[in-house]
C-alpha cells in the first residue's frame, strides 16, 4: 500500500499503525482496534490499536526503568540539544508526511497543517537552547560558614495527555521542553488523532533519543487515560483538552499527590474599540473564528463591539465571511476546515439554534456547508448577544461567534472577565493607552494587542480561571517540568548543638 509516495490526493488505502514502548514497535494482535474517518472526506484512513491498563503499566515500567538509568536523565543540556536539534530536522524532513496525515485525521486545511509542523520544529530548535541554560542559583550572601545552591532537577516520568484539535503543535509546546529538562515520557494522544504523534516516534528513534525516554500508548481517554492520571508510576501528569475532563484529571492525581498541568478551555473575547483599524479587526476576527473553523482553545468567539461602530462592523465582518476560501481541505488554497465528528457537529448546530431561540439574531452562515463528503459547518455569526446566554458563556468549538455591544470602557472589560474561563483575549484600538490598559485589566493567560493568535516558543502561554494551571513554552516551559532542590553546604567545623 502507498502511505508516503505523495501526500496529495487520499491514500490507497487505511494506514495502520502499532504502538511505541520501549524503542520498539509493537503490533495491535489481539487489542480492538479504532479506524478513523477523515472529516473532510468521509473516508478511512488511519487504524490504531486500543492498548489497555497492562499495555499502560509496562510503558511507564519502562519509561520508570530509562529514567533510573541515567542515560538522559544525566546527559548534558549539549547532549539534549543535540538530540532535540536531530528531532526537528527529522520534522522538517517529513514535513509534507506529517502535514499530510494530520489534515486527513483532523481535517484541518493542508497550508495550515504545513504551518503547524513547522512551527513544531520551531518548538524542539527553541527548546534545544534552553536545555544548555536551564540552571538553578547560588546564594554566596549566607555568611563565611555557609554557602547555598539551588538546583533544578528532571520531575521523573511524566505522562502527556493530548486533544484532537492540535495533535502534533500541542506536544511540541510541550515534549521537547519536558525532555529539555531531562525527564521520560508517556504520551497518550486523542483516540481520535494519534498518527503524526506515532509518525513523531520513528523520527525519534532516529534522533539517537536513549530508547524509553519517548513511549506512545494509543487508546480510549476514559480507560488509560484516566489509569495514567491515577496511576503512582507516573510523577507528572501534563493534559491538555476540556475543562471537564482536566478536573477529573486533577482529581485523580490529587490521590497521590502528582504535580500537575493543565491547559484546558476557553471561550476568548475580542474586545473592538471604536477607535480601532476596522478593517484589520474585521480581518482579526474572521481569521480568529474560522481558524481550525474554531475548534481552537483560543479561538476567539466572543465579540465584544463598542456600540456606535457595531453596525458597520457586523457589515464587514459578513463581507469576509463571505470571502473565506472553503473546499477540500487538501487544496492547498484552502482556508476553512472540516468538523471533528459527527456528534461534534449535531452540537455545533444545536448552539446556533439554542442561540436563536434566546433571541439572538443569525446574521450569516447557520448551517452546513456541503463540501464533497465532508463535514462543514458555515462560519457563523449571531448578533444581539448578551453575554447571560448558553452561546455567549459556553465553549462551543466550533465556527459561531457571538457579538455583544458595549458602551464604555469598563463595561467592556466587565464583559470580558465575566467568563470561568481566562484562556486568551484580543483588543483591538489604535489608542495606545487604551490597550495597555485594557490589557491589564483583562483575566487571560494569552493577550494580544491589534492581533490574535499570534504566538512562537519564546513566551510561556497558559491559562487563567478554568482554563488551566501551569505554563507551557519559553523558560518557563522547562522549568514546569523540573524539581527544585535548596541545598545549604556548611563550611568549616561544625559548631555543636550537644554541649
Ligand atoms: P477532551 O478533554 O475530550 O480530551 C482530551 C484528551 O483527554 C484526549 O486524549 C482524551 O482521550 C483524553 N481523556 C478523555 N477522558 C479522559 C479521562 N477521564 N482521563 C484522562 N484523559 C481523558 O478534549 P478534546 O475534545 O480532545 O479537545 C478539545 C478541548 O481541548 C477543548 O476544550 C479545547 O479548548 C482544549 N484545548 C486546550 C488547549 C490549550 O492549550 N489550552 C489546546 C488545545 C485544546
Amino acid at each position: 500500500m502507498n502511505h508516503v509516495a505523495k501526500f496529495t490526493g487520499l491514500p490507497e488505502g487505511v494506514r495502520e499503525f502499532g504502538f511505541y514502548v520501549g524503542g520498539s514497535w509493537h503490533a495491535a494482535g489481539d487489542r480492538p482496534q479504532s479506524v478513523r474517518s477523515s472529516p473532510g472526506h468521509g473516508v478511512p484512513v488511519t487504524r490504531i490499536a486500543l492498548c489497555d491498563v497492562a499495555d499502560l503499566d509496562v510503558a511507564i515500567e519502562v519509561a520508570r526503568a530509562a529514567f533510573r538509568s541515567r542515560a538522559w536523565s544525566g546527559a548534558s543540556g549539549a547532549e539534549r540539544a543535540t538530540i532535540l536539534l536531530a528531532i526537528a530536522s527529522g520534522i522538517r524532513a517529513r514535513l509534507d508526511e506529517l502535514a499530510y496525515w494530520e489534515t486527513l485525521e483532523t481535517g484541518k486545511p493542508i497550508t495550515q497543517s504545513r504551518a503547524e509542523m513547522a512551527d513544531a520544529a520551531g518548538h524542539y530548535e527553541y527548546a534545544a537552547g534552553v536545555s544548555r541554560t536551564l540552571h538553578g542559583d547560588s546564594f554566596n550572601n549566607l555568611g563565611d560558614d555557609m554557602f547555598g545552591v539551588v538546583t533544578r532537577e528532571p520531575v521523573g516520568v511524566v505522562g502527556v495527555i493530548t486533544p484532537w484539535n492540535f495533535p502534533f503543535i500541542v506536544l511540541a509546546e510541550r515534549l521537547p521542553y519536558i525532555l529539555a529538562a531531562g525527564n521520560s515520557v508517556v504520551i497518550k494522544p486523542s483516540e481520535l488523532t494519534s498518527a503524526t504523534t506515532l509518525i513523531l516516534a520513528e523520527i525519534v528513534a532516529e534522533s539517537g533519543l536513549p530508547a524509553g525516554i519517548y513511549n506512545v500508548v494509543t487508546g480510549l481517554g476514559e480507560s488509560i487515560g484516566q489509569a495514567m492520571a491515577e496511576h503512582p508510576g507516573i510523577d507528572m501528569i501534563s493534559f491538555t483538552g476540556s475543562s471537564r475532563v482536566g478536573e477529573k484529571v486533577m482529581v485523580a492525581a490529587a490521590r497521590n499527590f502528582k504535580k500537575v498541568a493543565l491547559e484546558l478551555g476557553g471561550k476568548n473575547p475580542q474586545i473592538v474599540f471604536a477607535d480601532a483599524d476596522l478593517e484589520d479587526a474585521a480581518d482579526g476576527v474572521v481569521f480568529g473564528l474560522c481558524h481550525n473553523a474554531g475548534q481552537c482553545c483560543v479561538s476567539g468567539s466572543r465579540l465584544i463591539v463598542e456600540e456606535k461602530i457595531a453596525e458597520r462592523f457586523e457589515a464587514l465582518l459578513v463581507e469576509k465571511f463571505s470571502r473565506v476560501r472553503t473546499g477540500d481541505c487538501l487544496d492547498p488554497a484552502t482556508q476553512f476546515g472540516a468538523i471533528v465528528s459527527d456528534a461534534h457537529l449535531q452540537k455545533i448546530l444545536g448552539y446556533i439554534r439554542s442561540g436563536q431561540e434566546e433571541g439572538a439574531r443569525l446574521v450569516c452562515g447557520g448551517g452546513e456547508l456541503a463540501i464533497g463528503n465532508g463535514r462543514y459547518v458555515a462560519p457563523t455569526l449571531l448578533a444581539d448577544v448578551k453575554n447571560s446566554m448558553q452561546v455567549a458563556r459556553d465553549e462551543i468549538f466550533g465556527p459561531v461567534l457571538s457579538l455583544i455591544t458595549f458602551q464604555d470602557f469598563d463595561e467592556a472589560l466587565e464583559l470580558a472577565n465575566d467568563s470561568p474561563y481566562g484562556l486568551a483575549a484580543s483588543i483591538w484600538t489604535k489608542d495606545i493607552d487604551k490597550g495597555i490598559r485594557a490589557m491589564r485589566g483583562v483575566q487571560a493567560g494569552r493577550t494580544w494587542v491589534n492581533t490574535t493568535i499570534a504566538g512562537g516558543p519564546e513566551q510561556a502561554i497558559g491559562g487563567f480561571k478554568q482554563s488551566g494551571l501551569g505554563r507551557e513554552t519559553g523558560v518557563l516551559g522547562v522549568e514546569e517540568y523540573t524539581e527544585v532542590k535548596s541545598v545549604h553546604i556548611a563550611l568549616g567545623k561544625r559548631k555543636h548543638w550537644v554541649e
